[in-house]
């Protein structure tokens, strides 16, 4: 334990750290310095096991990851563990999937802290839509097709999807969803009775950036036949939109 002149630990710093979407070689060399100088890690699901073996074998791994409607460390708690740390002196690092800013919670664990008068500091990360794009060769915006782009979630905290429809009927611009395969057939069914052309295209992708990658290309109407006769498994970002016709002449070689 880390002490100062007066033999009191001194307080740890924790680090909230964006992991990108799971290929290793996407962290920023900030969050791959901050990841080897680690005492204490604690990580979501969505951590990709390669980064995993980035940490020295002197850090203690703590698992705080959830499953969509599996909250196994409760978000408060995950709060606490930090703070608990923390006053311990260790160097702490909080490692997420993607952005930590971005659908990360990162905000509320943050508050814990700073509530606590914790030193911390946010490493961002490359958030999955840009991830998933960059690698299915999909700009998400285009100036021939979209001058927008906006970061959705398909999964509210009561499990309806009630989003703000209206604003999602504009041709020109992409939608992202995160957390949306559940909510799918829903989502591109109301977006066609708003008035969004049921030819607009639309990408799966499933487990983006990792070796075990998979892209499904459809439309707003032949959504429902793809859930049909594709086994698709999590984590899935959903872009919707007509950048995704770009996906047939820039997907990578
Ligand atoms: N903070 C994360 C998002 C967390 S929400 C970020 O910035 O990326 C979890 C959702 O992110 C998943 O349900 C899925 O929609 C998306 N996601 C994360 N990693 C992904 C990946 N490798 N491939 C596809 N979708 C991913």
């Amino acid at each position: 334990m880390t002490t100062d002149a007066s033999n009191r630990p001194k307080l740890g710093k924790v680090f909230l750290v964006g992991a990108g979407p799971g290929d290793p070689e996407l962290l920023t060399l900030k969050a791959y310095r901050v990841l080897q100088a680690a005492e204490v890690v604690l990580y979501d699901r969505l951590v990709s096991p390669e980064i995993m073996t980035l940490l020295p074998e002197s850090a203690t791994q703590v698992y705080v990851g959830k499953r969509r409607a599996d909250h196994s460390v409760p978000q408060t708690d995950i709060g606490q563990l930090l703070v608990d740390y923390a006053l311990k002196g260790k160097f702490t690092v909080r490692l997420k999937g993607g952005d930590p800013f971005i659908f990360g919670r990162g905000g509320e664990e943050l508050e814990q802290l700073a509530a606590a008068e914790i030193p911390f500091e946010v490493i961002p990360g490359i958030t999955a839509a840009s991830g998933c794009a960059a690698s299915a060769g999909i700009p998400l915006t285009h100036r021939d097709y979209s001058q927008s782009v906006r970061f959705i979630t398909g999964h509210l905290q009561d499990g309806s999807i009630n989003l703000d429809w209206e604003a999602l009927r504009s041709p020109n611009q992409t939608l992202v969803f995160y957390m949306g395969l559940v909510g799918l057939t829903t989502i591109a069914a109301t977006m066609i009775s708003m008035g969004r052309s049921p030819d607009t295209p639309l990408a799966v992708i499933e487990k983006g950036t990792t070796p075990q990658e998979k892209i499904h290309i459809s439309s707003l109407a032949n959504v429902e036949d793809l859930l049909a006769t594709t086994v698709i498994s999590a984590p899935t970002l959903i872009i919707i939109g007509d950048v995704v016709k770009l996906h047939a002449l820039l997907a990578k070689s």
